[in-house]
């Protein structure tokens, strides 16, 4: 049988699987699912992990999210990051297990590792992809993956002409359906034990200064565009802040209102920042441009609040609030004050 690979990415302080790896096993499921629509070929899905142990709960999620086996590549080399080490032990797992699709995802790792693994393995790399399909051509089946290109103002389907076909997907790029068949197999493969022969890890810390941001999860967000700026005076961004710690929501904004300073670059969504599937988004004076779109358009309910009623942002929203958004968060302070 064919088969899609799934590089699962642990953390490896508590062996818990990164969301994303649910989102990649579940696309891989839509995928198989489209393989045998269109000719009738059958893929399973395989999700590879790579660590010195794995959390029990993450492997019955990656099982309920349709891997049809899942695999821990572990050895004790592998209880630290290292970009060779990890590329090694992964090729060396593959070499032997060999899939027509391996789906990375785009994590700080994810990039480091994927572009490594794939020149390895001979083979192309789509990164940062926002759609994955199959298609028939030449009656061959083909991964399609689709991203955005000359600065975004066209999204490019890009086949590979090589095996295997590779991607990167960002986090929150697809969402994770769980309550498939959790009748997959797990097992283990220990490769050997290699060795860093440039880099040696002497420890690991956190680094100091950055706000931690995680829009994994996020169930409401409000986000700041730069309808909400008064020169730079952060009066309304300040205020934002304090009604997201009100409502318990988390606070995102626009790539101008990072440019501009406004707010701190982690907080950016779209493109070039994270991307968000929140239950809720609400879209304070934002323009709606395709690259800031492109981060939150799978959230459940969209709102937009803008002065402008043929703001773009509102082809993209669930309810359209045609106001002055600082007003509104005066008001939602007053209310809860
Ligand atoms: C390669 C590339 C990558 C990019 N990546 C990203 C990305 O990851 N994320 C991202 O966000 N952008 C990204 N951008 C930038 C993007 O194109 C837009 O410039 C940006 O999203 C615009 O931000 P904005 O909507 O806050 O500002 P503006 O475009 O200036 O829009 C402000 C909006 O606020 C409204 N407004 C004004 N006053 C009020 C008020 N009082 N109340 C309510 N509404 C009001 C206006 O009508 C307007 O619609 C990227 C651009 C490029 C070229």
């Amino acid at each position: 049988m064919k088969k899609i690979t799934v590089y699962c990415e642990l953390n490896l302080k508590n062996y818990t699987m990164l969301p994303v790896s649910y989102e990649l096993i579940s696309k891989a499921v839509e995928l198989s699912r489209q393989a045998f629509e269109l000719k009738k070929e059958q893929y399973s899905v395989e999700a590879v992990a790579l660590g010195s142990n794995l959390d029990e709960d993450s492997l019955k999620k990656a099982l309920n999210a349709g891997a049809n086996r899942v695999v821990l590549v572990k050895n004790k080399t592998l209880s630290a990051f290292s970009q060779t080490i990890f590329a090694q032990s992964f090729i060396e797992y593959y070499l032997k297990n060999k899939s027509e699709v391996i789906l990375f995802p785009a994590t700080p790792y994810g990039r480091i590792l994927a572009p490594r693994i794939t020149t390895i393995l001979n083979t192309g790399l789509v990164a940062d992809c926002t759609g994955l399909d199959f298609i028939l051509k030449n009656d061959e089946l083909k991964l399609a993956p689709t991203r955005p290109t000359f600065g975004s103002e066209l999204m490019a389907t890009i086949l590979s002409k090589k095996f295997p076909q590779c991607a990167t997907v960002r986090p929150n790029t697809f969402v994770a359906n769980f309550g498939l068949n959790a009748d997959g197999q797990y097992c283990e493969f220990e490769p050997c034990e290699y060795s860093e022969t440039r880099v040696k890890l002497l420890r690991t810390m956190l680094e100091k200064n950055t706000t931690d941001v995680n829009f994994d999860n996020a169930k409401v967000v409000l986000a700041a565009g730069f309808g909400l700026s008064e020169g730079k005076d952060k009066k309304y961004y300040l205020r934002l802040e304090e009604l997201a710690k009100k409502i318990n929501a988390k606070l995102a904004c626009t790539r101008k209102v990072a440019d501009f300073d406004l707010l701190p670059r982690e907080f950016q969504i779209g493109q070039t920042g994270s991307n968000v599937v929140a239950d809720v988004y609400i879209a304070f004076g934002i323009s709606g441009a395709i690259q800031h779109v492109s981060g939150m358009k799978n959230s459940k309910t969209i709102i937009a609040i803008n002065t402008d009623e043929n703001a773009d942002i509102f082809k993209y929203s669930d309810y359209k609030i045609t106001a002055d958004a600082k007003k509104i968060i005066d008001e939602m302070l007053e209310i809860l004050s």
